[in-house]
């Protein structure tokens, strides 16, 4: 009867980074991806991201996926690996 308890977790099949999308500072799994201004992407791993979030504006980056939300339902959550 308590089974019931537990958040669903997220769907992952709606996921639009994959384990191939690397983050651009240390190349673990990407959870979250930018644009710069002139449109170019940057994959960032959930440590990294973490870390420079706060200075994205103030370099022009723009987060247009944010799958953070995702990690505690993957397999292997290393997202702290350096
Ligand atoms: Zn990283």
């Amino acid at each position: 009867m308590s089974a019931a308890t537990l958040p669903p977790a997220p769907d992952t099949t709606l996921r639009q980074l994959t384990v191939a999308d690397r983050c651009d500072r240390c190349d673990a799994q990407a959870w979250l991806k930018t644009i710069d201004r002139a449109g170019l992407d940057l994959l960032w791993c959930a440590h990294h991201g973490r870390v420079h979030l706060p200075a994205f504006p103030d370099q022009g980056l723009e987060v247009v996926v944010d799958e953070r939300e995702y990690l505690r339902a993957a397999p292997n959550p290393s997202e702290d690996a350096d």
